[in-house]
């Protein structure tokens, strides 16, 4: 029996919590001032305070967090996504204090979470990597000069971007030598990095990627992949497993996976992880980039393969034996689909902070909603919107779509404007069902436009009948 403490909030927290919990482990749960009744403490068995508001004070803290894991004697931690998952310093000061950090290697999280330093590495091993600069460009000039040799479109890139920040597309030299600097500054202020790197702006492409688990014995397995093309601002928002692109390539589905695995044998990987590639409509893969941490669309794959990422992922980093004997034991079945649901405008896709006063669920047989809803909960804009991740299952991918579209219909969230109404109609648009849909389909296809405001309050007064019923116990 472990101490594992949660250094994350949301959704995630819970997930990590129920995971302890499962393997008998003590999960300890962190709160703050901002969020005293966070639902994630009701996944925990002992609950401690992180002082502060800011991110900087409380889950970005690294001596802070390193210091109460040292006070409450803690045996490992585990970062969840964003915040500091992927920040080897963390993992560096956790070990040096002999707590575990449930992730990877320092140096594999360092050298993988650089965009070119990841690159290099890829191209070595003999991955396909996107066309571009040889590492980062340090001025316009080089910059012009790479996009030149690479051939326009490019896109111009922070080395150390997350969660679809620090992109621009740039058609011409002029675009180039205009978006540069401007580029460079808000990469130094995300993510403490102005370094850019100049890669080739693949059209309309499939985002397809491979997750992983690794072991702390030299063992990498694959679990398939997961389609992650809807997406909005480089970001997703619907993920499905299989692609339905790959389909039935088994031939594409094998050499993409083998690809990513080879990759994580390079570099000694021994956790949870996801090798992204971008693939052209000619079926053409490249490497973008790899996330060293558990990734927010891991249930589909959870679903896809029935094994629990979250629970291995513990395994590995306490030594523990994952329980999968061979590649070949480890199969898929069905087709798994996740919604993310955020606190944003269905329309216009931008975050819309709010207070949930309550919420209500009636979904289909099998459905799997995590979340981090309360009565209370407030999303204020540094907070991360994505308040749930609904999921569904079916044999075939339309009968995973239709409990989808039923899920969506019994999620009653009151108080907070979310996706909801969005993902509605992107279930319901003729390409999307017919599987045929790249990176561009919300560009494209434009599913927000046909949202009705007046059809948003009747859903409003449903949401508030249903919430009240449920709180009458009928
Ligand atoms: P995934 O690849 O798991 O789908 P996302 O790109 O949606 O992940 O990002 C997951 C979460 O982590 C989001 O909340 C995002 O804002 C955050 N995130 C990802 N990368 C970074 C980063 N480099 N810096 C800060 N936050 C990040
Ligand atoms: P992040 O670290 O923010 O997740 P990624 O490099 O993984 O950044 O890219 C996020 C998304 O941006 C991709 O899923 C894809 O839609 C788009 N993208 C990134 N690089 C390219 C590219 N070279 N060509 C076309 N689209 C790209
Ligand atoms: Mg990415």
């Amino acid at each position: 029996m472990k101490r594992i403490m949660i250094a994350n909030r949301g959704e995630i927290a819970s997930r990590i919590g129920r995971a302890a919990r499962e393997l008998g482990h003590v999960a300890v749960g962190l709160w703050t001032d901002n969020e005293p009744d966070a639902s994630h403490l009701a996944c925990c068995r002992e609950w401690v305070r992180l002082e502060g508001r800011s991110h900087a004070e409380t889950y970005l803290n690294i001596p802070r967090l390193v210091a109460l894991a040292k006070k409450h004697r803690i045996d490992a931690v585990h970062p969840g996504y964003g915040f500091l998952a992927e920040n080897g310093d963390f993992a560096e000061a956790l070990a040096g204090e002999g707590i575990v950090f449930i992730g990877p290697h320092p140096r594999a999280i360092r050298d993988l979470g650089d965009k070119a330093v990841s690159k290099t590495i890829a191209r070595k091993a003999g991955i396909p990597v996107v066309p571009g600069s040889a590492g980062a460009v340090k001025s316009a000039r080089s910059a012009v000069e790479a996009a030149r040799e690479t051939g326009y479109p490019v896109l111009l890139k922070a080395v150390a971007g997350g969660g679809g920040r620090g992109m621009r597309i740039c058609r011409d030299d002029k675009d180039v030598e205009g978006q540069f600097e401007a580029t460079g500054r808000e990469a130094r202020a995300a993510f403490g990095n102005g370094d850019l790197l100049v890669e080739k702006y693949i059209e309309n492409p499939h985002h397809i990627e491979v997750q992983l688990l690794a072991d702390r014995k030299g063992n990498v397995f694959h679990f398939f992949e997961r389609e992650c093309s809807i997406q909005r601002r480089h970001q997703k928002i619907l993920e499905e497993a299989p692609s339905p692109f790959v389909a039935d390539d088994e031939a594409l589905r094998q050499n993409i996976c083998a690809a990513a695995v080879h990759l994580a044998r390079a570099v000694g990987y021994d956790s949870a992880g996801t090798v992204e590639f971008i693939v052209g409509s000619d079926r053409s893969f490249y490497f973008l980039e790899m996330n060293t941490r558990i990734q927010v669309e891991h249930p589909i794959t959870e679903e896809l393969t029935g094994i629990d990422l979250m629970v291995c992922m513990i395994q590995s980093a306490l030594g523990d034996d994952l329980g999968i004997p061979s590649q070949e034991w480890i199969t898929r079945s069905g087709c798994a689909l996740q919604c993310r649901i955020c606190a944003e405008d269905p329309v216009l896709m931008q975050p819309a902070p709010g207070k949930v006063t309550g919420f209500a669920t009636s979904f289909p047989q099998g459905t799997r909603f995590d979340n981090c809803l309360y009565a209370g909960l407030e999303v204020t804009p540094d907070f991360d919107p994505l308040v749930g991740k609904l999921v569904t299952k079916g044999i075939i991918r339309a009968v995973a779509i239709r409990k989808m579209a039923a899920a969506l219909e019994g999620l009653h969230i009151a108080g907070l404007k979310t996706n909801i109404a969005l993902h509605k109609e992107i279930l319901r648009n003729a390409n999307f069902l017919a599987g045929r849909y790249s990176t561009s389909f919300l560009d494209v296809e434009r599913p927000q436009d046909l949202i009705k405001p007046d059809l948003e309050h009747e859903s409003l007064y449903r949401q508030l009948a249903a919430i009240e019923a449920a709180r009458m116990g009928m």
